[in-house]
């Protein structure tokens, strides 16, 4: 009886810290809320960042293809409450879908934001005190972000769409997450995978085609190719319907997953403004 009494503590104690950590998991502490296009607000390890701030009102900018201008539609929240809690910026490259004079103008100058090496300076002219930029890793409330590398699409048009980057997030017991950016289904995005092995990776899949060139981003095929070649991953795809180049649409690329075999709660598609939990 004493002996049962005994093992029973001891077990309690080796396996109770783990029980904890289990539970303090369970209550699904990361979220990613996704703004519109590629702005998302994504709560992580305590902290709130906003990534890749596009806060223009519907129309603001010219047409991207000639069809429309962009972005084509509104944002579903006020921007106070998207700024709201946020306590810095993540920007993956310059483009005006991802860092528009809307956010130039109502984002704090003092925010801290962080971007690919060689964006900073173009920041900083527009005000910002607070800038840096990322070539390797940097770490921000014990937040690890690392800068990974990608292609804004192939052949000719690559020339002229710039250095790209993506990032991943680590912290302690919070799962990884693999930000991929404006990338098209490269070699970078293939090492990133492999080396840092991520529990969730997100996706700019809204295939952008530049006309008369080869697609700018990751079509419905590449994005099912990437889940497949990530089966572990959780994959959360973005950057569709609010621009007028980008050709997939979410019905489209949940046609190709289901056809591919990729379920709905691996590949996610959140509407705009849903809070995805982890
Ligand atoms: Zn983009």
């Amino acid at each position: 009886m004493f002996k049962n009494i005994v093992i029973s503590v001891i077990c309690l104690l080796l396996f109770a810290p783990e029980c904890f950590a289990q539970y303090t998991r369970t209550e699904k502490t990361m979220k990613i809320q996704l703004i519109r296009n590629a702005t998302m607000k994504i709560t992580y390890a305590g902290r709130t960042i906003l990534a890749d701030p596009m806060l223009s009102p519907k129309g603001a900018m010219d047409p991207f293809a000639g069809i429309a201008r962009n972005p084509t539609i509104d944002l579903t929240m006020k921007t106070e409450e998207i700024l709201s809690s946020v306590e810095c910026v993540l920007i993956t490259h310059n483009h005006p879908d991802h860092f528009d004079t809307a956010a130039i103008g109502i984002i704090s100058k003092e925010m801290p934001i962080f971007c690919q090496g060689g964006d900073e300076e173009k920041i900083k002219e527009a005000g910002f005190t607070s800038v840096t930029p990322v070539e390797t890793s940097r770490e921000w409330n014990n937040i690890k972000i690392i800068r990974t590398g990608g292609k804004h699409g192939s052949g000719k048009v690559l020339e002229h769409m710039g250095k790209v980057s993506g990032f991943i997030l680590t912290a302690k017991g919070e799962p990884i997450v693999y930000w991929v950016g404006d990338s098209i289904w490269c070699v970078e995005v293939k090492e990133a995978i492999e080396k840092y092995r991520p529990d969730i990776i997100i996706t700019h899949s809204g295939g952008a085609k530049v006309p008369g060139f080869e697609p700018i981003l990751m079509d419905a095929a590449q994005t099912a190719g990437l889940a497949k070649y990530a089966p572990k991953s959780s994959i959360v795809a973005i950057h569709m319907e609010s621009l007028d180049h980008c050709t997939v649409t979410r019905e489209s690329l949940r046609f190709e997953a289901d056809k591919a075999g990729i379920s709905a709660s691996r590949l996610v598609i959140p509407k705009d403004g849903e809070i995805l939990s982890f």
